[in-house]
Parts: structure tokens; C-alpha cells; sequence
């Protein structure tokens, strides 16, 4: 079918709507109510307060189109075909109402049904947790999937921490020889690489709540939580070969080819584009829903971010604040469903464009130290120290991961250990400077183990128990 990514959003809530569920807004991407997350990672996210009881719905069908940041993805963003840090994730949710049978039976006609998406049912293929007979009998008999395409998986198991979890099943669309020849049995294990067949749509089947001391009891009532992502289905409707020539996010592609006069087609700049083209998108719509770059928690995610494109871009020649001008045509796309971010868009511009100043004034002085630093290692210990890496930090604002990323294409290591050595000084510290009321203490506490912690997990991670399995 030939659809845009924007009706195919409107389609997915039509779908849901014809089936009796009640249309939820997106909600903002900076969680309310909810410190155990930095920011919405998922439709259900949300909906939390349905889940475990606390609100009582009007209507116990509900479906969304979620915006989500999920930074734990940033180090595939550019390199997968379907990762991103921003997407959109097509939901429907039961509170207590229908269960396996009728999430199956609706997943499967909005995918199949020749009235709703029409896609090729021999390229479906599921995979079900090992002990879920009930999804295996719900998928063999009444859909009438052979065991060929419905496979076993231990993980299929969803857990985001504390709140509602269960078995999943998940939906994955067989792409083609063109994207490899393996048996589809090996390939589809979560977080493998496989891009032949696509994961598009998770369901869950939740049953169990998962308490606060890491034990599981079964919900009172049974619940159902989906997600597709809308980039990924759009780039199977659009046939395109990554989420990125969609047209949700190619017209920013494309901006960026008028910029610099590189194009696309180059294969070297293709993480390039994609890395900028999914940031911009990120920090349009986080900046837009009330989130400021800084030097901590949720603001230094956004700052990295930031960081992390600029420099990208800096490979395409952009030597000045590009990304802001990026902006208006993030907002084009999205403006329809996301009217918000049309209305912030003179201070998401602002914003973006003083931080990507602050960013090349100091990248100059601090990449000639840095090129200093590892002439002096190449030479000696091979590796970075955590002081100087520190110090690049500190006063010249170069993330560990930059730094790492310097480091490795000089084929030298860092000093992590080292590293965060100096971080947890500094932070202790602060700790000490900072004379705060109690609740304040309980956020600055979060932020400042999410720093800390190894790897800066702080930054992979979405939530503040380090136990997101999304
Ligand atoms: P993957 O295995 O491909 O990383 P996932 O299993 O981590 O995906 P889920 O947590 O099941 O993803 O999320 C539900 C749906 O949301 C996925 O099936 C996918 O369509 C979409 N999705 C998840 N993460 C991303 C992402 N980083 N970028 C784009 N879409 C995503
Ligand atoms: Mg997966
Ligand atoms: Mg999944
Ligand atoms: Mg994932």
C-alpha cells in the first residue's frame, strides 16, 4: 500500500478506535508523576497508573502513538536499520479487559487485513515465550501459522522494573533474501542482529506485578500492552531499506545533503546523516516537551546528545550551529500530530543553537589538547589518563564516550577506572557543596549514581533501578 508514515499512524488509532478503544494523546516525553524513569521509553510508560491500579479508566481499551527516547539504543543509532533514540510507538493496551486471544486476533488484521496494512502474510513470522502454550495454540490454530514461523524464545519475558510484566510475543516481518539468507530460528533472538527479519510489534501479555523488593505476584486483573514502532512499519510499508529513507525522517536527510553538498549515497557519511538526522529529532521534541541541556541526569543526556551529533556533523564540514536549522523541518513532518512542538519551536531553536555555539567554541580548544594527550600516549602507556580524560570532561565538556571514540580510532584504551575515580570525587564534592530540602536530595541522588555508575550505564539506562530489559 502506499501510505505516509503520518496515515499510517492515523490508521493504527482508526484500527483500535473501530475495536472499541479510546484514543490516549501522547504524552509528554519528560515523565510526570514517575521518578523511576528519566524519560518515556514506551507506550505503556504512560499508562502506568492504569496498570497497577491507581486510576481506574473510563474506557479499559485504550491505544496511543507514544513518543520515546530510549537512550540504552544510542550506540546502534547509525549503524541498525531500525534503531533509534526518538520513535513513536503505536500501542494498544487492555486493563483488565481482553487478553492473548483478542491482542493476537487485532495485531494480525491491522497487519494483514487487505482494509487495514495489507501485508504479505507469508513474510510473518512470531516468536513466543517457550512455555506460553496458550500464544502457541492462539497462533498455530487460530491464525494458522506453521511451526516454522513461530519461534521459542527464553527471553520473551517483559520486565521494565517495577510495575506490571509477562510473557511477550512479537511480531517480526521477514524483509527479504536481499537483507540475508539465514534460518529465520537463529536470528530472531531479542537484541540480535538480524535485520532480514524485522521486530515490529511486541506484545505483552501482563499478569505479574513486579514489587519493589524484585518479587512477582500476579496482577488482580490480567492486562494487555503493545508496541510497534511507527518507523520501523512505515519503512516495511515504504519498502525503504532502514528506517531512515522513510518519510518521517528522510525530508532532515535531506536538508543536511542542501547543507553540505555531501550526499546520502556516499556510504561512509551514512551513519553521519542517520546519527544527526535521529538526534535532531530527539532533542527537537525533548527541548519541546520542557527538558534543558545541562550538566546533569536527564539535561546531560541531552547535552551528549547534542555533542555527539555536532561532532557527526563536524565530519560533514559543519564548522557552525547546524542543527537548529534542522528544527523547522522536523517540525514539518510532525507538526500534524504533535501540534506542541510547532508552538516551542522558536525556543527549541534557540536552545538547540546557543548549546551547539557553546559546543563549537570549546571542541577547538579541547580537541588540541586531546590530539596532544594521545600523541603523548601513542608513544608511552597506550592508554589515556583518567585525569587528563577527566579534565576533557570537566573543562572541556568531551563526554567519556568521545573521548573513547578519539581514543579507539588511534587504537589507544582509556583509563576508565581512573576516570571515574575522578568523577566520583568531583561529585562527592558537589554532594558536600549542595545544601538541599530532602525530596530535592532524593532526585540529586539519582542523578548523581547515574553519572557515576560504570560505563556511564547513567546514560544507557532509562531507569534508576538498572534493570530495564526493553
Ligand atoms: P529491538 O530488539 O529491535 O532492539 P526491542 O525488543 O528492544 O527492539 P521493544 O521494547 O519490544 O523493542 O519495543 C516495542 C517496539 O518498539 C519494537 O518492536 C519496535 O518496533 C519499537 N522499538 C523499540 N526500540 C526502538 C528503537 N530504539 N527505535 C525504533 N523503534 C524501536
Ligand atoms: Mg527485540
Ligand atoms: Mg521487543
Ligand atoms: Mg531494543
Amino acid at each position: 500500500k502506499n501510505l505516509t508514515g503520518n496515515e499510517i499512524r492515523q490508521m493504527f488509532l482508526d484500527f483500535f478506535k473501530s475495536k472499541g478503544h479510546q484514543i490516549e494523546p501522547s504524552a509528554p516525553l519528560v515523565p510526570i508523576d514517575d521518578d523511576t524513569l528519566l524519560w518515556i521509553n514506551s507506550g505503556v510508560a504512560t499508562l502506568k497508573k492504569y496498570f497497577d491500579g491507581r486510576v481506574i479508566p473510563d474506557n479499559p481499551k485504550i491505544t496511543n502513538a507514544q513518543k520515546s527516547i530510549r537512550t540504552n539504543d544510542v550506540e546502534n543509532v547509525g549503524f541498525t536499520a531500525r534503531h533509534h533514540t526518538f520513535f513513536e510507538m503505536l500501542g494498544n493496551f487492555s486493563i483488565g479487559d481482553y487478553f492473548k486471544k483478542e491482542a493476537i486476533e487485532f495485531a494480525y488484521e491491522f497487519l494483514t487485513s487487505p482494509e487495514w496494512l495489507d501485508l504479505d502474510e507469508d513474510k510473518i513470522y512470531v516468536t513466543i515465550h517457550p512455555e506460553d502454550e496458550e500464544a502457541y495454540a492462539l497462533w498455530h490454530d487460530m491464525i494458522g501459522l506453521d511451526d516454522g514461523r513461530i519461534i521459542r524464545i527464553e527471553g520473551n519475558f517483559w520486565d521494565i522494573g517495577v510495575g506490571p510484566s509477562g510473557p511477550n510475543t512479537e511480531i517480526f516481518y521477514d524483509r527479504g533474501e536481499a537483507y540475508g539468507q539465514n534460518d529465520p530460528a537463529n536470528e530472531m533472538y531479542p537484541g540480535g542482529e538480524n535485520e532480514r527479519y524485522l521486530e515490529i510489534w511486541n506484545l505483552v501479555f501482563s499478569e505479574f506485578n513486579h514489587n519493589e523488593d524484585n518479587t512477582y505476584t500476579p496482577l488482580p486483573k490480567q492486562n494487555i500492552d503493545t508496541g510497534m514502532g511507527l518507523e520501523r512499519i512505515t519503512s516495511v510499508i515504504q519498502n525503504t531499506e532502514t528506517n531512515y529513507e522513510t518519510d518521517l525522517i528522510y525530508p532532515i536527510i535531506e536538508k543536511v545533503e542542501f547543507m553540505t553538498d555531501i550526499r546520502y549515497t556516499q556510504d561512509e557519511y551514512k551513519p553521519h546523516f542517520k546519527i544527526i538526522s535521529d538526534h535532531v529529532r530527539t532533542v527537537t521534541f525533548a527541548i519541546g516537551d520542557g527538558a534543558l541541556p545541562s550538566s546533569e541526569g536527564r539535561g546531560y543526556i541531552l547535552r551528549r546528545l547534542i555533542r555527539r551529533a555536532v561532532r557527526f556533523g563536524t565530519k560533514l564540514n559543519f564548522d557552525e550551529p547546524f542543527m537548529y536549522k534542522l528544527v523547522p523541518i522536523v517540525i514539518d513532518v510532525m507538526r500534524e500530530f504533535y501540534p506542541e512542538v510547532e508552538q516551542k519551536a522558536q525556543l527549541i531553536q534557540d536552545v538547540l543553537k546557543s548549546e551547539e555555539a557553546r559546543f563549537f567554541e570549546t571542541i577547538e580548544e579541547g580537541e588540541k589538547l586531546l590530539l596532544q594527550l594521545i600523541e603523548e600516549a601513542k608513544s608511552n602507556q597506550h592508554e589515556l589518563k583518567g585525569r587528563d580524560v577527566f579534565k576533557l570532561y570537566d573543562t572541556f565538556g568531551f563526554p567519556v564516550e568521545l573521548t573513547r571514540e578519539y581514543a579507539e580510532e588511534h587504537q589507544l584504551t582509556v583509563d576508565e577506572e581512573g576516570f571515574k575515580q575522578e568523577m566520583q570525587a568531583q561529585q562527592q564534592r558537589a554532594r558536600e557543596a549542595r545544601n538541599v530540602s530532602s525530596s530535592m536530595q532524593v532526585q540529586n541522588d539519582v542523578f548523581n549514581e547515574i553519572e557515576v555508575d560504570s560505563e556511564f550505564v547513567g546514560y544507557e539506562s532509562t531507569s534508576i533501578q538498572s534493570t530495564v530489559s526493553v
